[in-house]
Formats: C-alpha cells, sequence, structure tokens
C-alpha cells in the first residue's frame, strides 16, 4: 500500500476493514489545513533534532554529539531504548557489523555485573556460531543517558513527544512537542527520523509503503504477485521467575487456554529470569484496527494463556530446554513489558529502497557503493505467511540513500522505518543495526552542519571513513 500524507486516512482505514475482521478505527492525520502555527512555550535552537529515543535514536544522538554538534533528542517515554526497553526486547540477536556504538554502550553495560548475561561481546556476532546478548533495560537506558550527558553537546528531552512538523517549502523549518502541557518548538539545521513509525516524515508530506511489496516493484524473488495488507506480528514480551515452589497453574476467567500459540524465544536473564517472546502472539494487522488499549489488554490475555500452556507442560518437551527435567511447575510471571511490541509499521520511501536483491547478493555483489551498515540476519517474516530463511551470501549493505527520504532537503530517517521493503525490512530491523544506521545518519548530520550543505551533499567516502575510525564495519 502506497500513501503519503494526503492519502493515508483513507488507506488505513479501508487497508485495515479490509483485513482485520475488527470494526475500523479512524486513524488521524494532520492535513494542511489544519496547519496552525501557535505560539510556543519554549523555543530550543540546536544544530541537529533526533526525534525518538531508541536504538536508532541513541546512536544518532551519539554520533551526532561525538561528531561536535549540538544536538536535541526527543523522546516521548521516560526512558531511552524504545523497544529495547518499553517491549522488553531487551536481548540484541547475533547479527554480523554491529560495531560502533552499540559495542561502546555493551562495554559501559559490562562493568555492572547484573546488567548482561555474557561478557564476551563478540560472541553476540556473526549472525552464524553466534548467539543472542541479553541485558537489564535499566542498563542500556543508564549507559545511554550517561553516555549522551559526557559528550556536553545532547540535551535530552524525556516524556515530550513530537506533534508536528513546521514546513517551510522542502525543508523542516522546526518540530513542535508537547512536555506536560508546554508547547516545545526546535528549531535545528537537520532532523532525525528515529520513531520507528516515520511520525516526523509522514508528518512531512513524505511516502511510504506498507504491507508487502508487489514483485512487480522490486522484482523481488519471494515477493507475492500482488501487494498485501499484511505487517508483521505483534508480541507482548514478559519475564518469569523460579520461585523453588510449586505453583498452581492459574487462567484467569475468560481466557482460552489455547488463545496464544505455544512458540517462544527463550532468552536467560544476568538473574536467572527468563524473558520470553511468544512469536506470532497478534497478527499485526490489528495496529490498524484496535484501539491500543484493546491490543494490549487482548496480549495480556495471550501471556496468561501462553504461561499457562508451559505450565502444564511436559518437562521433556522441546519448549521446555531451559528447564529440561524439571518443567516450568515452580515458575511464575514475574513482569509483562509496558509496550507492545511492534516489528513494522511505515517504511519510508528515499533515495534508495533497500530490498531482497541487495540482502541476497551481499555486500560484495550489491550495486550501491554508498554503504554505511552491513548485517546479516535471516529474512523473518513474522506475517501471515510466516516466511523464514537465512542470507545465502552472508552480509549485506545499507546504503546511505535508505536514510534520506525523497521529496525533503533536511530530514533523514533512521529507524526500522527507513527505506527498506517488506522483505528486507524483516531481515534489517535488528536493534543493534538500527542504532548503526543512527550512528551513520548522525556522524552525516554533523558533517552537513559543520559544512553548511545538506545531508544529500555530505561526502560519501569522508562519512564511511569517519564511520569506520569510529569502529563500524562497512564491508566484511
Ligand atoms: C517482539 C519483537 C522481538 C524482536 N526481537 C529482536 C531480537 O531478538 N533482537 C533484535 O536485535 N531485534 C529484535 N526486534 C527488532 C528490534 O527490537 C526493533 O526493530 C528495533 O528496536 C527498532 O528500533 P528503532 O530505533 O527503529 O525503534 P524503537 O527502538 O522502537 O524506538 C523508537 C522510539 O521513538 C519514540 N517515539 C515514537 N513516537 C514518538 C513521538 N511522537 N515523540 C517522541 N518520541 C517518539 C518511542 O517512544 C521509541 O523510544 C524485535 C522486535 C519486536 C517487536
Amino acid at each position: 500500500m502506497i500513501c503519503n500524507r494526503r492519502t493515508a486516512a483513507k488507506t488505513l482505514i479501508a487497508g485495515a476493514s479490509a483485513v482485520c475482521g475488527f470494526p475500523a478505527i479512524a486513524v488521524g492525520q494532520v492535513t494542511s489545513s489544519d496547519r496552525r502555527e501557535t505560539s510556543p512555550d519554549e523555543t530550543i535552537k540546536t544544530r541537529v533534532c533526533v526525534i525518538g529515543g531508541g536504538s536508532g535514536g541513541i546512536g544518532a544522538a551519539l554520533a551526532t554529539a561525538r561528531a561536535g554538534a549540538k544536538v536535541v533528542l526527543l523522546e516521548r517515554e521516560s526512558v531511552l531504548g524504545g523497544t529495547s526497553t518499553m517491549a522488553w526486547v531487551h536481548s540484541w540477536a547475533p547479527v554480523s557489523g554491529a560495531n560502533g556504538i552499540p559495542r561502546d554502550l555493551y562495554t559501559a553495560m559490562k562493568k555492572d555485573p547484573l546488567a548482561v548475561t555474557f561478557s564476551n561481546y563478540d560472541e553476540g556476532a556473526p549472525r552464524r556460531g553466534g548467539h543472542g546478548l541479553p541485558f537489564e533495560p535499566r542498563a542500556l537506558d543508564y549507559v545511554a543517558r550517561k553516555t549522551l550527558d559526557a559528550t556536553g553537546r545532547c540535551r535530552t528531552l524525556l516524556n515530550t513527544t513530537f506533534c508536528r512538523a513546521r514546513m517551510e517549502n522542502d525543508a523542516v523549518k522546526a518540530v513542535e512537542a508537547w512536555f506536560s502541557g508546554k508547547r516545545m518548538l526546535i528549531e535545528a539545521d537537520v532532523f532525525i527520523d528515529c520513531t520507528a513509525d516515520g511520525d516526523v516524515c509522514a508528518d512531512a508530506g513524505c511516502e511510504y509503503h506498507m504491507g508487502e511489496d508487489p514483485k512487480s516493484l522490486y522484482n523481488e524473488p519471494t515477493a507475492p504477485e500482488k501487494a498485501e495488507m499484511s505487517l508483521n506480528g505483534l508480541t507482548l514480551c514478559y519475564r518469569i521467575t523460579d520461585t523453588g515452589v510449586k505453583q498452581k497453574p492459574y487462567l484467569p476467567e475468560g481466557v482460552k487456554e489455547d488463545s496464544c500459540p505455544l512458540p517462544v524465544h527463550i532468552v536467560k536473564m544476568p538473574n536467572g529470569d527468563l524473558l520470553l517472546n511468544p512469536v506470532g502472539m497478534i497478527g499485526g494487522n490489528a495496529v490498524l484496527c484496535m484501539e491500543y488499549s484493546e491490543l494490549m489488554r487482548e496480549a495480556h490475555r495471550r501471556v496468561m494463556s501462553h504461561f499457562y500452556q508451559l505450565q502444564n507442560l511436559s518437562p521433556d518437551s522441546g519448549w521446555a530446554w531451559p528447564v529440561k527435567g524439571k518443567g516450568y511447575g515452580t515458575w511464575s510471571i514475574s513482569g509483562i513489558a509496558p509496550r507492545i511490541g511492534v516489528r513494522e509499521t511505515r517504511r519510508i520511501i528515499g533515495e534508495y529502497v533497500l530490498n531482497e536483491n541487495d540482502c541476497r547478493a551481499g555486500v560484495r555483489k550489491q550495486p550501491r557503493r554508498d554503504i554505511i551498515a552491513v548485517s546479516d540476519h535471516a529474512v523473518d517474516l513474522h506475517g501471515h505467511k510466516g516466511r523464514l530463511y537465512e542470507l545465502p551470501n552472508g552480509p549485506y549493505g545499507t546504503p546511505y540513500g535508505c536514510l534520506l527520504p525523497k521529496g525533503t532537503r533536511n530530514l533523514m530517517i533512521a529507524s526500522r522505518a527507513a527505506s527498506f521493503s517488506h522483505i528486507a525490512a524483516s531481515s534489517c530491523r535488528l536493534s543493534r543495526t538500527m542504532m548503526t544506521l543512527g550512528q551513520a545518519a548522525g556522524a552525516a548530520a554533523a558533517m552537513a552542519v559543520a559544512q553548511h550543505i545538506g545531508p544529500r551533499d555530505v561526502d560519501i567516502a569522508k562519512l564511511q571513513f569517519a564511520l569506520q575510525n569510529a569502529g563500524v564495519a562497512i564491508s566484511i
């Protein structure tokens, strides 16, 4: 589905009711006639403004500040880390190319012995032969804030929600945000959208796609013939702890025993807890047609059903591998993530769209030379067809053009909403890859403001050189 600000409300509603079987809700979109310019309570002037403080945003703000430019980082939650800290996806899957900022932050987290499960960062890469790197969410938030503060150039505004981009022709002049009833205006030379949903780009009028692209668009080998509205599945992650005492399995009234499929990704936390990610919990299209409170209520019911099934599992079942021979009988739920994990929404169309052909070709055979990050996670579509396969030719690169939304002069994107096809996004969206894209966007933004040029005019060879000096792997 192809949308921009003017078409989005209509198509989202139509798409949602067509695919979900739930009543569609109105999706609010700003139109040019709504655009009043009200006086702010506070105006902040900076060189670079990063919107969204998750994986991409942390990378972008830190790289900007380290490269010598002043940056403001806006985050709507009271912690940094985004999906990693709020949706409890606090385990970095093994992937190549995750050097640079993710390595720095992990090294800082390791100083707290209860923050990480494994001390050797290199075991978390590459994809083949590596294992995940679980960490406590509080540790990522703490080291990210501390590292950003230490630069002396980053002002982090937590609990501050972006609501609008003020445009002047094809440039973002400022963004408006709210903090506790205070209207803030942040003016900058370069803006980096790290909201995960591409909210800033969409508000600025950039074109975006949602759902599966048709084969005709990028000639991807495994794309369907026709476009389909099928978003990757949603998951509410939860943690369990061993009480050492037999627990009575509990299913709340009205919750069906089998309302959540059992497949589960299990990770051991530093304190011995298990972090559970019940993959395939809720179809991804639900974000288009359910209100968040209803979605969360349904996800909670499914967590209860999921754990009830684990408690009743045979101790020798495959899903009981961490408690083999004992089962989950003495375990109890110790917490449920505050936010539901969303894998996919908008994908903003940039100067280049990374697609399955790039992922399959591998970095040495890709046609583009403006590579700023590499990765090699499997293509993992948690959509209704659930396709999953490892890449045949190892790591591939993300070109700089994927960070440059078409039609804007000073707006960049560094998040899972960057310019990827539906299939490429399902491989590329990993937390550390997003952080590395953020690092590239931040380094480029700092270069642009230092030279009084736009992000499009940055010298790619110099950018790649700066990234390599900062430890980022650009070739393998
Ligand atoms: C269930 C699940 C399991 C996953 N498993 C893994 C895994 O095992 N390993 C792995 O590496 N990756 C995994 N991923 C993928 C990965 O976690 C995400 O793709 C990645 O974290 C996205 O990073 P991001 O920076 O794009 O977005 P996020 O980290 O979500 O950051 C976006 C930030 O923007 C903020 N924001 C949004 N709107 C506004 C606004 N209006 N104003 C201010 N701030 C705003 C949000 O609060 C958030 O902090 C998983 C994802 C999910 C959902």
